[in-house]
């Protein structure tokens, strides 16, 4: 057994330097080929141009007639009629008009259509309820999308929008950045599976699966590696084991100073340790290392210092690894709706609940901010960025937070 050490060997590094170092490790890991079809989720991984312009022809705006502005208010003999998904090829004599609908080409010489709602029709006549200007109600020839211009920029994350122009410039197959594969390993003798019983003073590990949620929300596979017991041969090969399989490794629990702490020696016979301690709450002991190409996080084991630590740290490196152009949550400034008190010695990410209140974003506190305190984080869409200066915000302050989900209602 370690002996108990009175002071860390690890500098205490700041947060923004914390971020930089790990930013300076992170490159985007390979591409794959995927279905766009149903590729919501992944990352772009080059730019997509429109091949065409969109629409290809000049078409109806709406359900009436095409007809030529010229012709003015007089009434227009019908000719025809043209759907959408057919075409009228000969061209629209004067005092003529075609019955149109959306989405039809326009006939050739028509430079306008008037809707339905506006006409009557009468024995093949049409009548105008007032004179229509060239181009009203035509959807012009690249109006939508010009035939060359970006349609989606490498880097973009694609949802249900990006799915649609993917699909609406014919890319049914697109270069997307490969997911990361995470595995996560608890740590602690007294941790124990959720659905097992549990000795006096045992703890279940939530850790591990809250983990495994918050990676996979960013986009990653996860593998469970279990809980290790705290032996440091046992956590050696659990180690060993996640940097055969995963390209980034979690684990919770022994980075701090107690004797069965065993993580971060273990990290620095591995490999390098890049930092072991932030001036950062909840979550100072957070390491970062590297094992050959691996990126390795020891997250504490109180449940909210790994979970407020797997957002700051460990998030926007897993977004990197996935090529994200924007790999930061948004960060916004907030109106405090109670007063909150600062800690004295270093920062804090405070867990709040931001909504739109009296037209600016208001923030709730979510209650004790205890590291241990996971009810802390239940419906937190935000960090509050709380110097640490030890002052009372009192209610109205202003601080910037980082927006970790959307807005509550
Ligand atoms: P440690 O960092 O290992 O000293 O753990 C700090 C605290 O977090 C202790 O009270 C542990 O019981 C608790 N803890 C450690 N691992 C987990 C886990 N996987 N799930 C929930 N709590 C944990
Ligand atoms: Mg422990």
């Amino acid at each position: 057994m370690q002996p108990m050490r009175r002071e860390s060997p690890y500098p205490m590094v700041l947060i923004e330097e914390a971020q930089r170092i790990i930013a300076a490790h992170v490159a985007p890991l390979g591409v794959e080929e995927v279905s766009s079809l149903t590729a919501d989720g992944r990352v772009l991984a080059e730019h997509v141009y429109a091949g065409e312009d969109q629409p290809d022809v000049p078409k109806a705006a709406v359900d009436g007639y095409a007809l030529r502005a010229v012709d003015g208010a007089a009434e227009r003999r019908v000719l025809a009629e043209v759907t959408a998904g057919t075409t009228h090829t000969s061209a629209l004599p004067p005092g003529a008009a075609v019955r149109i609908m959306t989405g039809a080409p326009l006939p050739p010489g028509a430079d306008a259509v008037i809707m339905v709602e506006q006409t009557d029709e009468r024995d093949g006549m049409l009548h105008v309820e007032r004179a229509v200007s060239q181009g009203d109600s035509v959807h012009t020839v690249g109006q939508d999308i010009a035939r060359g211009a970006l349609v989606l920029a490498r880097g973009t994350a694609l949802g249900a929008a990006e799915i649609g122009l993917l699909a609406t410039v014919g890319r049914v197959r697109v270069p997307v950045y490969r997911r990361p594969v995470v595995a996560v390993l608890a740590t602690g003798d007294e941790v124990h599976e959720p659905d097992m019983p549990l000795g006096a003073g045992g703890i279940r590990d939530s850790n591990r699966y809250a983990l495994m949620a918050a990676a996979r929300e960013a986009g990653c596979e996860t593998i469970s590696l279990g809980i290790a017991r705290d032996d440091q041969e046992l956590q050696r090969a659990a180690i060993l084991d996640g940097l055969e399989r995963a390209d980034l490794l979690l684990t919770s629990g022994g980075v701090s100073m107690g004797t069965r702490d065993l993580i971060k020696p273990l990290l620095a016979e591995l490999g390098t340790v890049h930092f072991g301690r932030i001036a950062f709450k909840p979550g100072k002991p957070t390491t970062f290392a590297t094992i050959r190409d691996r990126l390795v996080f020891g997250l504490p084991g109180y449940p909210v210092s790994s979970l407020v630590s797997f957002e700051v740290f460990v998030r926007p490196a897993l977004r990197r690894l996935q090529g994200d152009a924007r790999p930061e949550r948004p960060r916004v400034q907030v109106t405090l709706l109670e007063p909150i008190t600062a800690p004295s010695d270093r920062p804090e990410c405070q867990r709040a609940v931001v909504s739109w209140q009296d037209g600016r974003l208001s923030a709730h506190s979510t209650g004790a901010q205890g590291s241990s305190r996971l009810l802390s984080l239940r419906g937190a869409n935000a960090l509050l960025l709380v110097p640490g200066d030890g002052r009372v915000y009192p209610a109205g302050a202003e601080l910037d937070a980082l927006l970790t989900g959307p807005l509550a209602p």
